[in-house]
């Protein structure tokens, strides 16, 4: 039904209304509060504490009148009084307000109580005048809507009002009357009128969890409900375990940790099934996840079947082509590598040998991606740093296999509950422990007059044999940004530091030619350069054991996930390191991020103070995902509700309880919701 049509409304209001995006009377009740003012208990004004927030009932006793303060605004001053003393309501820059009271009125105050020497004022208060005629007579709690200039709460509150008088003919209780007698929840009209005019405190929180609830349950249906219907009856190679896995076991370079070893297992269960693997490996920065892909591939690979290795950088390709390689070789496998600057004649060769099935591992950039690169069997898709590709450039990898198993491996930046969320119902392998013998970081954030002194901190650590990184944010110096390039930083660091002395180091940016890049990094894998000046390039997944130190310059222009990755790149042995981050931010932000950084170097807890910071909303736009939005859960705060949700989810779609007769207004919303919106890759 219009909102224009609804009592009290009108053309005007509707447009007003339109404003705030409420078109439909449905709208104006899921039109959910910001926020509460809490009425329930009046207080006198001797009994009102300095930075408490009060409501009082006041008479209006003097009009002061609006005066200039020394900062330039207009202070308008009104002293209330009760039977026990007196307050002065302070409003700025809206002079209006001395006009807005009689004397001897009485009126409604609520706001922040601030004691200034003897004078109790009370800051920008709400208030509401007449108040006992008003609309929320006997209600103690009442709702604070979010508002454009044009409309009051108390006009939106009338509106509402109007709405919910007829809930019943435009909402629909979705949840079955068992789950909300196991859940105890509430039902929805209840909830709905609770959540805007609530009777209690009590029946407030009822009603947001039961709102909560449904909004993250139908979200968790959903995904899994689709999943299910794409994937129920694909049926993908099976592959048995290798008796040869336990040959490689013994050939690693060192013992697997027990995380590590869960991850294998976990994996080589999933693949054993006919059923495609979907799986999540999570492990923080230098867990170790590229030994857990080479065996998932190798385990494929020995059956027979083609694997393939996606990376989102030529020299993350590089590496993980060489690290592969060196741990597989004496296998007999042939492993080969396809980037963007692989010879035409060479690709040929390799999309050839792809397609007759001689190649059993291929590791790769976006280069095969390319429609004509063709496999025979492939049945193994392993994606690294997942969070570098869009889920259609993860499917259409997926889509050159026959139901491949996919294999999606992260170093954060998602928080556990994103994970959980986003991933409805990926299976997750988490690797929670690093390698043994590995030294905390120690983290630094000093300022650029420091300079010379981080910089022979890296002479002193190159004489002992180990090898440096320094990020900067630009290649070369920039008129329009203020910070230090690339090139700045090497000059510096071989004139001032090294003696003039360039064997020492090299730069490393992304506009290099590739064989460049791949000249670089050889160079500096096998020791001969022993700083690396770099852009970002680094940023994810180089592994150079022998480097104990990042120095990130002009560290505030880097956000925290990113500055965790950089960070990732030293510490990777069992050599202690060092990360300094060079910053002259004044910036109360950028000095808690970096502060942040000195104090942990757990890639989860920074990845959750980065939500927290950022907001989840800008950093993860649900809608990016294809998923509906949420209007009243957080799925950064509301985590059991999504554990409870995601488990009942899932025995409702997995016991086909779904197709159940009082399941379909659940099943009409969720195809209405999701149908058309969701990306089906979302799911692999
Ligand atoms: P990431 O999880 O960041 O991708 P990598 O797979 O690159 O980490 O591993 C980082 C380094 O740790 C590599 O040099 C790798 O050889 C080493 N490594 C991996 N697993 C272990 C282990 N169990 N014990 C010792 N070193 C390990
Ligand atoms: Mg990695």
């Amino acid at each position: 039904m219009d909102i224009r049509y609804l009592k009290g409304v009108g053309e005007k209001n509707a447009h007003y209304l339109n404003l705030l995006g409420i078109k439909t009377v449905e709208d104006a009740i899921y039109y959910f509060p910001r926020d509460y003012e809490d009425r329930q208990s009046i207080k006198k004004i001797k009994d009102l504490k300095d930075g408490e927030i009060a409501t009082l009932i006041v008479e209006v006793a003097l009009i002061n009148g609006t005066k200039k303060t020394q900062s330039g605004k207009r202070l308008t001053s009104v002293v209330f009084k009760d039977d026990t003393g007196y307050i002065t309501g302070i409003w700025f820059n809206q002079p209006y307000m001395k006009k807005t009271f009689k004397v001897g009125e009485k009126v409604l105050l609520y706001g922040k109580i601030n004691r200034r020497y003897a004078e109790l004022q009370i800051v920008d208060p709400k208030y509401e005048k007449n108040y006992q005629e008003s609309l929320e007579v006997g209600e103690n709690i009442l709702p604070l809507y979010p508002l454009n200039k044009y409309m009051t709460q108390k006009n939106l509150r009338k509106i509402i009002k109007n709405a919910l008088d007829k809930k019943e003919d435009v909402v629909q209780e979705i949840l079955p009357q068992k789950l909300l007698r196991d859940y105890k929840l509430l039902d929805i009209y209840t909830a709905i009128e609770n959540i805007h005019f609530p009777e209690s405190k009590y029946m407030l929180d009822k009603s947001i969890y039961r709102l909560k609830f449904e909004e993250l349950f139908i979200l968790q249906l959903g995904l899994q409900y689709f999943k299910k219907s794409i994937s129920s009856d694909l049926t993908a190679y099976p592959i048995q375990l290798s008796d040869k896995l336990k040959d490689l076991k013994e050939a690693l370079p060192f013992e697997l940790t027990n995380a590590q070893s869960r991850a294998v297992r976990e994996i080589l269960l999933d693949m054993k099934k006919n059923k495609p693997m979907n799986r999540l490996v999570q492990g923080d920065v230098g867990s170790g996840k590229t030994v857990i892909a080479a065996i998932a591939m190798f385990n494929c690979a020995m059956a027979g079947y083609q694997a393939a290795m996606l990376a989102p950088t030529e020299i993350l390709a590089e590496q993980h082509y060489h690290s592969v390689k060196s741990l597989l070789d004496r296998f007999g496998l042939n492993i080969e590598l396809i980037t963007g600057s692989t010879s035409k004649k060479q690709k040929e060769k390799i999309l050839e040998a792809l397609l007759n099935g001689e190649i059993d591992i291929i590791i790769g950039t976006h280069a095969l991606l390319q429609e004509n690169v063709e496999f025979k069997n492939l049945a193994l898709v392993v994606t690294d740093e997942q969070h570098r590709f869009g889920v259609r450039q993860r499917s259409s990898l997926i889509s050159k296999g026959h139901n491949p198993h996919v294999l999606v491996m992260t170093a954060t930046p998602i928080p556990r509950t994103l994970a959980l969320f986003l991933y409805g119902d990926m299976d997750i392998s988490i690797i929670n422990e690093l390698p043994k013998g590995r030294q905390k970081i120690d983290t630094y954030f000093v300022r650029s007059t420091m300079r010379e002194r981080v910089y022979n901190f890296i002479k002193k650590e190159v004489e002992e044999g180990k090898q440096a990184y320094i990020v900067c944010p630009l290649v070369e110096e920039s008129e329009k940004i203020e910070a230090i390039s690339a090139e700045e930083a090497y000059e510096y660091l071989v004139n001032n530091i090294f003696n003039g002395n360039t064997n020492m180091a090299a730069i490393l940016h992304g506009k290099m030619s590739n064989e460049e890049k791949e000249f670089i990094m050889q160079n500096y894998k096998d020791g001969k350069i022993k700083v690396l000046v770099s852009t970002t390039v680094v940023e994810v997944g180089v592994n150079v054991p022998n480097a104990t130190v990042m120095v990130v310059e002009n560290a505030e222009r880097f956000g925290l996930a990113q500055l965790h990755q950089l960070r990732g790149r030293v510490g990777r042995g069992n050599l202690k390191s060092y990360c300094i981050l060079i910053s002259d931010a004044t910036n109360k932000e950028s000095i808690e991020r970096l502060n942040i950084m000195t104090k942990t170097n757990d890639g989860f807890v920074i990845s959750e103070k980065d939500l927290e910071l950022r907001g989840t909303g800008e950093l993860f736009g649900l809608r990016q995902h294809g998923l509906p939005d949420l209007k009243i859960a957080d799925i950064l705060k509301d985590i059991e509700i999504l554990k409870t949700t995601k488990d009942l989810a899932k025995k409702i779609i997995e016991e086909n309880i779904i197709d159940n007769e009082e399941f379909i207004p659940l099943k009409n919303k969720i195809n209405f919701l999701f149908k058309e919106k969701i990306d089906t890759a979302t799911f692999n």
